[in-house]
């Protein structure tokens, strides 16, 4: 069996529609609903304020929250920011999605995929189960504010990292999960690159290694890509401005989306694959290793 998670970073981009922002995500909820697809949402507690009553179409017992930072401003990357301050923003998130919500996170991932020794051990402590931030033999590192070079070095299997580094195993109660990555990630952004049959392909060699090493399949998209583009300052952008790699994408947003269920459906199609969400899969993955 190939477990297959589908997660979803939800920020506030304010480079694109804000109103749009808000209307897909019913369309999401609708959609992956309509193909029996848990969904594994990471949010930020501002998006949680601003979309609340849409989020709330996604609050489905099938998905699951999980954490990804207050804002996603541009100095919320975990690997550099204080205990502190991590203690804070994680207990205010967490404090964010219980009382909006009803229910606990139990996953998070970091802005810019960023994490940290220290952010972990918060974790931990605040019974988050799984950290989503590692991007295990992801060659573009650099392109992510919160890439590390240990990146490449990084277990490919879920695992417990040590005490002293995220990206080593270790003894710590808390399971790192990687994002599916062979040099490239399995992420929207290189199917607007790179097109369906090259992901298609993608997906089968990661389906034949995990048929091997029961390694899960995670791919990541984020609801903003398919809102329209709002013309910004510099200034005014609270992210990095688009990387390099960003001219290359298919600037059609309702084509991205149709890209991205086609690709849904494909992945669904094989009898070996079992989609489930983040909780779902961390409560197979301690029972199958009892
Ligand atoms: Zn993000």
């Amino acid at each position: 069996m190939v477990p297959l998670l589908i997660t979803m970073d939800l920020e506030i981009a304010k480079d694109h529609n804000t109103e749009e922002q808000k209307t897909i995500l019913e369309k999401i909820s609708f959609d992956l609903n309509k193909l029996h697809l848990p969904l594994s949402i990471f949010l930020t507690s501002d998006s949680l304020d601003l979309f609340k009553m849409h989020i709330h179409k996604l609050n489905s017992p099938d998905n699951v929250f999980g954490i990804h930072g207050i804002d996603h401003g541009f100095n919320e990357n975990y690997k550099n920011l204080d205990e502190e301050i991590i203690r804070s923003n994680i207990d205010y998130a967490f404090y964010n999605i219980c009382n909006s919500l009803f229910r606990s996170p139990e996953s998070f991932r970091g802005p810019f995929m960023s994490t940290s020794s220290d952010t972990q051990k918060i974790l931990t402590k605040k019974g988050i189960k799984s950290d989503f931030s590692v991007c295990s033999q992801r060659m573009d590192f650099m392109n992510s504010k919160g890439g590390d070079i240990r990146w490449l070095f990084s277990p490919r299997l879920p695992y417990h990292p040590s005490v002293k580094s995220p990206y080593r195993t270790g003894e710590s109660p808390l399971w790192v999960v990687p994002l599916s990555c062979i040099g490239f990630p399995f992420i929207s952004s290189v199917l607007y690159i790179f097109g369906l049959r090259f992901m298609k392909y993608f997906f089968r060699i990661l389906m034949k290694e995990s048929m091997i090493t029961k390694k899960p399949i995670v791919y990541l998209f984020h609801s903003y890509e398919f809102t329209g583009d709002v013309y910004l300052n510099k200034s005014e952008l609270n992210y990095p401005v688009s990387s390099f790699f960003h001219k290359f994408y298919i600037s059609d947003v309702k084509k991205r989306y149709e890209l991205n269920i086609c690709l849904l459906k494909y992945m669904l199609s094989f009898d070996s694959v079992f989609p489930m969400n983040s909780s779902q899969y961390i409560n197979y993955l301690e029972r199958s290793s009892i």
